[in-house]
This record gives C-alpha cells, sequence and structure tokens, in this order.
C-alpha cells in the first residue's frame, strides 16, 4: 500500500513561500537579519534608467546566504535559484542569471565593507561581541595565480562547458579565463620589460616570478611547499561570541604591522576598542605593542614561536630595571644607557668600569663591556610581562579556541579557500562578504541556541509571561523579532524599510 500523491493538484489556498521552508531553517533567519541591514547605499548606486534591477536586498539575501552554505560562483547561485527551496525563498522566486550575479558584486565590491561592518554592529545590538579580549589572525588565502594552474582550470572549464561556447553561453568562468590571460600577459610583458632595462642583454632569470594573474597578491614562500601566490586575509574575532568585529587584507604575507589596521577598524566602524588584543608570536613585536598602548588596549601577545622559547638571544639572559633603564648580566654586572641612536632606534648600554665577564657585545678599549639594544627587544620585554600577569597565559591559551576555529569555519565550514576574482579592490570585497555570511552564521547559531533569557546580560529580554522552558528555533525568532526590531530601529533602520508586517506575520 502507498500513499497517493498528486503533482497536478492545485493548491486550495495561494501557499505563502515561507510555507515552503522549514521554520526551523537557518534562511529564516538569514532573511531576518539581512533585512534588518540598512542597504541605502548599494540603493543609491542604481540610476532611474534602464531595465528595473533586481533589489539588492534580494541579490545580497541569496549572495550571503550562498556564501554560508558554501555556495560562492555565481552560476550555481544561479542554479540555486531554479531548483533550491530556500535560495527560492530568499529570491522571492525571481531567478537571476550568473552575469547579474557578478554585475552585483562588481558594482557592490566597495559597499561590502558597511555590510560586514553592520553585521559586527547588529551582533553587539543583540548583546554579542561585547569586546573584551579579541583575537586577531591573519589566514593566507590563495589565488589559482600561476600560469599551470590557469591552464589547469581553462582545460577543467573546457571539459565542463565545451570549448566553443557562444555568445550566449559565455560563462563566468570563460569571462574570467580572458580576463586573466589578459591579465597574465600584461604582467608578464611589464616583467619582461623592466628586467630588459633593469639587465640589458640579459636572459631573464626565471625566479624572478611574478604573480602572473594578480600584481596585488603576495608571494609566499614555505619551506617544501614551494612559492605560492597569497592574500594575506586578517580578521579580529571577538573571544566570547566569535563574531567578527574588524577584518581588512593586509598588504605583507608578515603579520607583524596588521594590529594597527585592526584596531583602528574597531574604532572607526564599531566606535569601540576591545580591553585586550590577543595575538601570536607574528605580532609580537614594538609595532604591536604602540599601537594597542596609544589606544589603551592591553597586548596580550607571545613574542617567540610556541617550542621555541629556549632559543632566546644573548640579551635575554641579562635583566632589565626599566624604572632606572639599565641592564644586568648573569654576573650582576650592570650596563647603563649611554645613548640612542638617531638613525635606527639603537640603545647603547654600558659597564661603568673594566668589569671580569664578557658579557656585552664587545669591550671597549680600558675593557668596560658594551651591549647594544635594538628598539624591537625592549618592546618584547614589556609584551612579555604583561604575559607573565595573572590570567594572561590562561587568555593566550584561549584564543586557539576562537580564532583558528573561526578560519577553520571559513575554510572547512563554508568551503572558503580561495579567492575567486582577482586584484586588491575585488579580494577586499570578497573578504568582507566571507565575513559578512561568517557573522550571519554565527548569529544565526547564537540566536537559536539563546532560549531567550539565558541572555539576560544582554539588550534582549524576553516579554510576557511564556515558561523558560527549552524554545526551539520557531519560538526563539517569536520572542527575539519584536527586540530584534526595537533594537535595530533606532540604530539603522528607517521605519518605512521595516517590514513591520512580515515581522508581524513571524510572531
Ligand atoms: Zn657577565
Amino acid at each position: 500500500m502507498f500513499r497517493t500523491y498528486d503533482q497536478s493538484q492545485p493548491f486550495l489556498l495561494p501557499p505563502s513561500l515561507r510555507d515552503f521552508v522549514d521554520e526551523g531553517h537557518p534562511a529564516h533567519l538569514i532573511n531576518d537579519l539581512v533585512d534588518l541591514l540598512d542597504l541605502t547605499m548599494l540603493e543609491a548606486r542604481y540610476g532611474s534608467l534602464g531595465q528595473p534591477a533586481y533589489h539588492p536586498r534580494l541579490m545580497l539575501k541569496v549572495t550571503l546566504y550562498g556564501f554560508t552554505v558554501g555556495i560562492f560562483s555565481s552560476r550555481k547561485l544561479q542554479r540555486a535559484c531554479q531548483e533550491n527551496l530556500a535560495f527560492k525563498y530568499l529570491a522571492g522566486m525571481e531567478t537571476p542569471a550568473f552575469k547579474t550575479f557578478i554585475e552585483f558584486r562588481q558594482r557592490h565590491r566597495d559597499d561590502m565593507k558597511a555590510v560586514f561592518v553592520q553585521t559586527a554592529k547588529l551582533a553587539r545590538e543583540l548583546g554579542f561581541a561585547r569586546l573584551g579580549a579579541v583575537a586577531l589572525d591573519g589566514t593566507k588565502v590563495e589565488i589559482d595565480a600561476l600560469l599551470d594552474q590557469a591552464k589547469a582550470a581553462d582545460a577543467r572549464e573546457d571539459r565542463e562547458y565545451g570549448p566553443d561556447a557562444d555568445g550566449y553561453r559565455v560563462s563566468e568562468e570563460l569571462a574570467r579565463r580572458e580576463q586573466r590571460l589578459k591579465k597574465i600577459k600584461e604582467a608578464k610583458a611589464a616583467l619582461e620589460q623592466r628586467e630588459r632595462e633593469d639587465h640589458p642583454g640579459a636572459p631573464i632569470d626565471p625566479d624572478k616570478q611574478v604573480s602572473f594573474a594578480d600584481h596585488d597578491a603576495r608571494c609566499f614562500t614555505k619551506p617544501g611547499d614551494g612559492t605560492r601566490y597569497v592574500y594575506n586575509a586578517q580578521a579580529a574575532v571577538d573571544m566570547d561570541s566569535q563574531i567578527i568585529v574588524a577584518n581588512h587584507i593586509e598588504d605583507s604575507v608578515s603579520d607583524a604591522h596588521a594590529a594597527g589596521p585592526a584596531l583602528a577598524g574597531m574604532e572607526q566602524d564599531l566606535g569601540a576598542l576591545p580591553r585586550e588584543l590577543v595575538t601570536d608570536a607574528g605580532y609580537g613585536n614594538k609595532d604591536t605593542l604602540e599601537r594597542c598602548q596609544e589606544r589603551g588596549v592591553t597586548p596580550v601577545s607571545a613574542t617567540a614561536r610556541e617550542g621555541k622559547e629556549g632559543h632566546a638571544g644573548k640579551l635575554d639572559r641579562f635583566s632589565y630595571d626599566g624604572g632606572l633603564d639599565r641592564f644586568a648580566c648573569p654576573h650582576g654586572q650592570v650596563f647603563v644607557f649611554v645613548r640612542e641612536h638617531a638613525s635606527d632606534g639603537t640603545r647603547t648600554y654600558r659597564t661603568a668600569d673594566p668589569v671580569p665577564c664578557t658579557c656585552g657585545h664587545y669591550e671597549t678599549a680600558d675593557g668596560r663591556e658594551v651591549i647594544r639594544v635594538g628598539p624591537g627587544h625592549l618592546a618584547k620585554r614589556v609584551l612579555r610581562r604583561i604575559m607573565d600577569e595573572p590570567g594572561r597565559r590562561e587568555l593566550y591559551r584561549r584564543r586557539k579556541c576562537t580564532v583558528e576555529p573561526s578560519f577553520g569555519q571559513i575554510k572547512a565550514g563554508m568551503g572558503f579557500r580561495r579567492f575567486f576574482y582577482r586584484g586588491l579592490r575585488n579580494v577586499r570585497g570578497e573578504w568582507d562578504l566571507v565575513c559578512a555570511a561568517f557573522n550571519l552564521r554565527k548569529l544565526a547559531a547564537l540566536l537559536a541556541n539563546t532560549s531567550g533569557h539565558a541572555n539576560a546580560a544582554g539588550p534582549i529580554r524576553r516579554r510576557g509571561a511564556r515558561g523558560t522552558s527549552a524554545l526551539g528555533p520557531h519560538s526563539v525568532r517569536m520572542a527575539l523579532l519584536p527586540d530584534i526590531r526595537d533594537a535595530l530601529l533606532h540604530h539603522f533602520i528607517r521605519p518605512a524599510t521595516l517590514s513591520v508586517g512580515r515581522l508581524a506575520h513571524a510572531a
């Protein structure tokens, strides 16, 4: 005996799109959260001429939701809008072509920063991302930039789409290939030109590779792993909520100078700074110390790679008295400050008399010992002293449970491993989208896990006398939505853009 089914049966009542997506489905929360963003700056980029465009909110909902479930390619987004109920719901049954998604990304690449910032602000409004301790880290995201990789990609695309796509079927990937080949040729010509000028008549050194596909990418060589072309994508993660509160693309493969831009981002975009900035040894230097100190932030940073603490330099065996600005060698000989070199900030310290040890870097003619101390050394001492304060090491260890899983979720969970578009502006826009999607995903999870009363510290309070027993996602949304609306009304949203009716419908 089988259940009867009838595919030609008409609906008795017109169904609502919401009915096709389970009440607990994350698409609802993403939808509701994106509804709360102020997209005026995106809307302002459309003129009144030409064909009416898809609303940027629709495009953003689909794109961001796509990112949260690992769909990054415009072609796949198009297909999802045709076949997948959650996407159909988010797109209101519209089916934008993949070219429309490409145009949307291109047109709004500089707006995605504001979208990301709003997700962080939204999290703060909802009582998350309080900026106690914030962990900063970088991840190197590759571009498939090497010539052979580009060729491999082309071959793959040819197999997938056929080599002779006509004008109608010119795919996003083929368009990219043309762009890629053009850039490769340009970069190669520029390199050859420069080499000819620098070394007339000499053959071109094959080691002098530039990234053929992307001038802005940085070359990164890892022993035993060859050379890769990467962007150093930085994210500052609130350690309590795992919400990304600042992000940028660092203009170097090194993390050494990334603390300043990250703190400036929080200061400027959120109007707030963390109590502590927690970083690994890649950031453990004078720059990080000063950027933190000038803002009243405590830097909790390692200064040597884990397990390499034993390889400390000669100076690390000296003790230092900051008040008197003098060092003492292991034999107790005292080195006093003599002068600072204006050019590089190196400071010279010397014993007052000839001493019976040879701890100094060199000995003067009359037998006094001299040490030279680079500016970075004293900064590392300050950082180590901070690390020795109560609770800091534990906080530093917790960093591993915050920022590394976040990057892990972006790379493994969301499946984002490479930048799809080339050039710094595009890559910035893409990283902003990734971080915005990550925050929405995280917020959806945080809200789903919040049973209303559990977030008593935040601005969200459950209303009325509903029970405090465990609530399903549906009732959580019902309980939260009016509060989200209230919390956000004065912050982001003009009343006209708020769909109160729909929120009421959900409740
Ligand atoms: Zn000594």
